[in-house]
C-alpha cells in the first residue's frame, strides 16, 4: 500500500476517536462537532502545503524547496531528489556542448550549422572571417540573404556531395574561399568553408610559368622554321645568305639550350629533398674567378675590381659560384660602355655579404620587389639582345634560400644597382687575427 494511505487511516481513526471520546462525554452533537473540526484543520493544513507547492513551481530555481513532515514531506523530498537528479544530468548535457562548440571553434575551417529551412543555427569564428558572417547578429537569418553569391540558393538546395563554390569576398581582394555543404541530421546542413588562396596562387604561378616557358620556347622556333621554310623553298641560295641564316639559326638554338638548361637548374635547385653539399672553401678564390670570368664577357667594355676581406664560406661552391657569377654577369649586361662594377666581400654584424655594385641602367623602385620572379624583367627586348632568360634572379634566389642567405637590392635608376647576398655568421670563418 503506498505510503500515503497508512497515514491518512491513522488520522482518520484519530478524527473518530476524537468524536467518539467528544461525544462519550459532552453528548452526540458536540462529538460530531469535534470530529468536523478536525477534519476542517486537515483540510487547511493540505491546503496550505498545496499553496506553498504550487508557489514554488513557480519558480523551483529561485526558492527553496518548502519544509514539511508526514506525506507532504516525503512528496517535497522527491521532489527535490528529482530536482537534483535534473541538475546533474542538464550539467553533464552542458558540458558535453561546450566541450563540442569548443572543438567547432578550435577548427581551422569555417563551419556554419543550418535548421531545415537554411536558417543559421551557429558558425564558429573561422566562418565568420571568411564567410562575413556575425555569429550573434545572424542567427536565425536565412544563409542565401547573407552569403551572396550566384546560383548559392541552388547549390544549398542541393547540397551534393564534392560540390563545391568559390566565394571571393568583394571586401578582401586577392582571397578566395571554398565552400561545401553537407547534410546530416534530418534535413539539416553543415557549410563547410577554407582558405584556397594559396592554392589558386599556386595554380596560377604554375599556369604562368608553362605560359611563359611556351611563348620563351616559341619565339626562336619561330625564327628556326623560317629559316628552314626559306631553305626548302629556294634549295640553291647565295652562299653568304645561307651563313647568315645558319648563324641566325645557331644563335636560336642556343638561345634555346640556354633557357632549357635554366629550367633544369631551377627545378633542381627547387627539389627540397635534395640538400647542397656543406663545404668550406676560400670567397677570394670564388670572387676573382668570377671577375675574371666578367672581364671576359665585358671585352674590355667595363672597369671590373674587387673588395674582398679574406673569409671561409660554408655551402655548395658549385652553386654559389652560379649565384654570384649570375650578379656578376647582369651587371656587365645592365652597364652601358664605360661603366665601373665593384665585387665585394665584407662582414656585416658578424655576417658575410657578397655584393657587387655597378654604375648601369638602375631599376626602377616598383619592379624591385618582383625581380626574382620567373620570366620578370624590366625591359624585355634589353634582357632578349643580351642573352637572358629571365630566370637568373629565380636561380639567384633559390640558391640563396638553400643556404639560409637572403637577397637585398638597391638601385636607383641612371646611377646603378647593388645586388648583396647576405649569408648567416654561421656559415661564415672571418678572417683570423
Ligand atoms: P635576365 O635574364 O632578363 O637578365 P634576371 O632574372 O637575371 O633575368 O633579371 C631579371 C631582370 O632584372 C632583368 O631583366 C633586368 O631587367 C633586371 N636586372 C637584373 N640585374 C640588373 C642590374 N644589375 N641592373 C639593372 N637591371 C637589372
Amino acid at each position: 500500500m503506498p505510503s500515503v494511505w497508512i497515514p491518512l487511516l491513522i488520522r482518520l481513526a484519530a478524527v473518530a476517536a476524537g468524536g467518539l471520546v467528544a461525544g462519550a462525554l459532552f453528548g452526540s452533537v458536540a462529538g460530531a462537532l469535534t470530529a468536523a473540526a478536525i477534519l476542517l484543520l486537515m483540510l487547511l493544513s493540505h491546503t496550505a502545503h498545496l499553496a506553498r507547492l504550487q508557489r514554488w513551481l513557480k519558480a523551483p530555481e529561485q526558492r527553496e524547496i518548502p519544509d514539511a513532515w508526514g506525506a507532504w514531506g516525503n512528496v517535497f523530498v522527491d521532489l527535490y531528489r528529482m530536482l537534483r537528479r535534473e541538475h546533474k544530468a542538464r550539467a553533464r548535457i552542458e558540458a558535453d556542448l561546450e566541450v563540442f562548440s569548443q572543438a567547432a571553434e578550435a577548427s581551422p575551417d569555417g563551419l556554419v550549422f543550418l535548421d531545415n529551412e537554411d536558417h543559421i543555427v551557429w558558425c564558429n569564428r573561422v566562418a565568420e572571417q571568411q564567410l562575413g558572417l556575425r555569429g550573434e547578429r545572424d542567427v536565425g537569418l536565412l544563409v542565401t540573404n547573407l552569403i551572396r553569391l550566384p546560383r548559392f540558393a541552388e547549390f544549398i538546395a542541393n547540397a551534393r556531395e564534392g560540390e563545391s563554390l568559390q566565394y571571393r569576398p568583394p571586401d578582401r581582394k586577392g582571397r578566395v574561399f571554398s565552400i561545401e555543404a553537407i547534410r546530416f541530421g534530418r534535413d539539416r546542413k553543415l557549410l563547410v568553408s577554407f582558405d584556397v588562396t594559396q592554392i589558386e596562387k599556386a595554380e596560377t604561378v604554375r599556369r604562368d610559368f608553362v605560359a611563359n616557358v611556351s611563348h620563351e620556347l616559341r619565339t626562336p622556333l619561330t625564327v628556326i622554321s623560317g629559316f628552314i621554310e626559306h631553305m626548302v623553298e629556294d634549295p640553291a641560295p647565295d652562299p653568304a645568305e645561307s651563313k647568315h641564316q645558319l648563324v641566325m639559326m645557331d644563335e636560336q638554338a642556343r638561345r634555346m639550350l640556354h633557357l632549357v638548361d635554366d629550367l633544369l637548374t631551377l627545378s633542381r635547385l627547387e627539389d627540397e629533398t635534395q640538400l647542397p653539399r656543406e663545404e668550406e672553401f676560400d670567397v677570394r678564390d670564388l670572387i676573382f674567378d668570377i671577375s675574371a670570368e666578367g672581364r671576359r664577357l665585358s671585352g674590355g667594355r667595363h672597369s671590373i675590381t674587387c673588395e674582398v676581406v679574406p673569409a671561409l664560406l660554408k655551402g655548395s661552391r658549385e652553386e654559389l659560384r652560379s649565384a654570384f657569377s649570375n650578379l656578376a654577369t647582369n651587371a656587365v649586361r645592365y652597364t652601358p660602355e664605360g661603366g665601373r662594377i665593384l665585387l665585394r666581400w665584407q662582414m656585416r654584424e658578424g655576417k658575410g655579404v657578397f655584393s657587387v655594385e655597378d654604375s648601369g641602367i638602375g631599376i626602377p623602385e616598383e619592379h624591385i620587389p618582383r625581380l626574382t620572379e620567373r620570366f620578370y624583367r624590366v625591359d624585355r627586348g634589353r634582357s632578349r639582345e643580351s642573352g637572358g632568360t629571365g630566370l637568373g634572379l629565380s636561380i639567384v634566389k633559390h640558391i640563396l634560400l638553400r643556404h639560409q642567405a637572403s637577397l637585398e637590392i638597391a638601385s636607383v635608376p641612371g646611377v646603378g644597382s647593388t645586388f648583396s647576398a647576405v649569408f648567416p655568421t654561421w656559415r661564415v670563418t672571418p678572417p683570423q687575427g
